[in-house]
């Protein structure tokens, strides 16, 4: 791996590393990475890291030969050379544009990447973990339970509201009511009952017993 400070460039070999080099944008083959780890709804999807890779070959391309893009020109530019939507005759267009400036269409495409090749990139060349996208088992197992809590009080709620409705429309009789919903998880081992967060919690039956071994 070559690095120099911080923003590195990349020695790896694969279709990402060379087209980057020799579009002089060495910098992204780190930053894909950080785009694809980044937390929550902000990591990129591979298909967008691919787009994001191309429209960069793209860009890079045509300021190389002089072509000043204003904005959004070059997601246009990519949508049109890539896009089997595409209207041919804007493709076709397009595709002169860039010829009349000094480069080819053709080249590009050769050089655009797929979202398979910068997956191989992201775990060969910088062996990046999908894992790390994983929250920590802590806030995982919290997350989960107010997932399961959640719809738990989600089903009562919508029992009540039914009942209640059905009463108004005197289809059902009944007076003042409760809805109780317990959840219990019970151990088939030594039949201790839990609630799903009293389980989570104390992270398993604790009776000795794993059923997946
Ligand atoms: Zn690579
Ligand atoms: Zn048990």
């Amino acid at each position: 791996m070559g690095t120099d400070d911080g923003r590195h460039t990349v020695n790896c070999n694969c279709k990402v590393g060379s087209v980057a080099e020799s579009y002089d944008i060495g910098g992204i083959t780190y930053e894909l990475e950080d785009l694809w780890t980044a937390d929550g709804d902000e990591g990129y999807s591979l298909r967008e890291l691919a787009d994001y890779f191309n429209r960069a070959v793209l860009e890079s391309a045509m300021r190389g030969v002089g072509i000043d893009p204003l904005d959004g020109d070059v997601a246009n530019v990519y949508r049109l050379l890539t896009d089997d939507e595409a209207s041919p005759g804007s493709r076709v267009e397009a595709e002169r544009r860039l010829e009349r400036e000094g480069t080819s269409a053709d080249r590009l495409r050769d050089d655009f990447v797929t979202h398979q090749t910068i997956y191989r990139h992201l775990k060969n060349c910088l062996e990046a973990e999908y894992q790390r996208r994983e929250p920590n088992p802590r806030t995982r197992i919290q997350r989960d339970i107010e997932r399961m809590e959640g719809l738990q009080n989600r089903t009562t709620v919508i029992v009540e509201e039914i009942v209640r409705r059905l009463h108004d429309a005197e289809l059902v009789s009944i007076g003042g009511f409760d809805v109780y919903n317990d959840v219990r998880i019970v151990c088939e081992e030594c039949a201790k009952q839990y609630s799903p967060r009293e389980l989570l919690q104390r992270g398993g039956c604790g009776c000795g017993v794993d059923g997946s071994s």
